[in-house]
């Protein structure tokens, strides 16, 4: 399939890509926004600290949100991310949908939630078998049995990674709940799928030796990866070389909100603390314009 072709496509439905958006369509450019806003953190959120807002609930502002960028030209595909790779001056994206759209710049405004499981041994393994970053950790289970947990794309794509090195991998989830085509490439797979299912307890001694799910089944296993939630945007990061702080939590950018890869840039939550939609929209903000400058710059090149 022919990828499609924007000039900025903006990984987030949150104040930070919502702002970011804004900025950058009415500086002409095609934008299209990814993610969607019922997974912004500020969808749950009442908000009362905000410039001359004191009492609006943060799931009527990403509606207000959603309407300005549309109104300002921007489009909207509810569908997460899960790969990206250079591809010349731009960069290729491809989507949980099986959508594949060019770029020439990139806005990285996910969030920052890295879900745990709340369960027994998922602190006390940590590092020893747990792990919450397959493309960061997968590696190190060559050959070995894994479970994967989580019932979005992260969890999929994951176990999907995962079974190109691993032994035995499982998917342990309530339902899995990715677009059709992930679903058809994860069903044809080797991936032992365990819906209806939760992990109960991790255990093991000194390391991570199976998981007791919440149907009474024991999965021995020596590395559990829990995957909850969208891709997150750390492993993508990584995979493009895009550089994180030192404790691979957040992505670096200047004061311009580049990161070290040339035409990515970052906003939000994602970029470090304070997590408040106020700092997520200044950065978003000047994202927005970064990204459009590049982005002309680029097209400009190409002819
Ligand atoms: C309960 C609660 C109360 C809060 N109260 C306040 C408050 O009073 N004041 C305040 O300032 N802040 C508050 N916050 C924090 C505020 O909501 C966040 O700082 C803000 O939402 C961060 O914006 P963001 O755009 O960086 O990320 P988010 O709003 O979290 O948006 C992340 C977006 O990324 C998308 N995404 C994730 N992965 C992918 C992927 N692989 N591909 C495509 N898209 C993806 C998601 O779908 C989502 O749309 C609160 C947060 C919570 C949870």
């Amino acid at each position: 399939m022919k990828p499609s072709e924007r000039d900025v496509v903006i990984l987030g439905l949150g104040p930070a890509g919502l702002q970011a958006a804004v900025h950058a369509a009415r500086r002409k450019m095609s934008v299209l926004l990814m993610g969607s806003i019922q997974k912004s953190s500020l969808f749950t959120a009442h908000i009362e600290n905000y410039f001359s807002l004191f009492n609006i609930s943060g799931e009527e502002m990403l509606q207000r949100g959603l309407a300005q960028v549309q109104h300002f030209g921007a489009e909207i595909l509810e569908e997460n991310v899960i790969a990206i790779d250079p591809e010349g001056s731009r960069f290729r994206i491809r989507s949980e949908g099986g959508s594949f759209i060019d770029a020439f710049s990139l806005i990285l405004a996910t969030g920052s939630k890295r879900n745990k499981l709340g369960v027994p041994g998922e602190k006390a393994f940590l590092g020893k078998g747990v792990s919450y970053c397959v493309d960061c950790d997968g590696l190190f289970f060559r050959g070995a049995d894994v479970c994967v947990t989580g019932n979005e794309s992260a969890a999929v794509d994951g176990a999907l990674t995962l079974v190109k090195t691993a032994g035995h991998v499982h998917l342990v989830c309530e339902k899995v709940a990715v677009a059709e085509t992930l679903h058809k490439e994860l069903q044809a797979s080797p991936v032992i799928i365990h819906e209806n299912s939760r992990i109960k307890e991790i255990y093991g001694n000194a390391a991570v030796e199976g998981v007791r799910l919440t149907d009474g089944t024991q999965l021995p296993v020596e590395g559990v990866f829990i995957e909850q939630g969208a891709k997150g945007v750390l492993e993508l990061a990584l995979k493009l070389g895009i550089q994180l702080d030192d404790e691979m939590k957040y992505i670096q950018t200047s004061k311009q909100q580049e990161t070290s890869v040339p035409g990515i840039f970052a906003a939000g939550d994602i970029c470090g603390m304070p997590w408040q939609m106020a700092k997520a929209v200044g950065e978003g903000c000047v994202a927005g314009i970064g990204a459009a400058m590049w982005a002309k710059n680029q097209r400009r090149k190409a002819g």
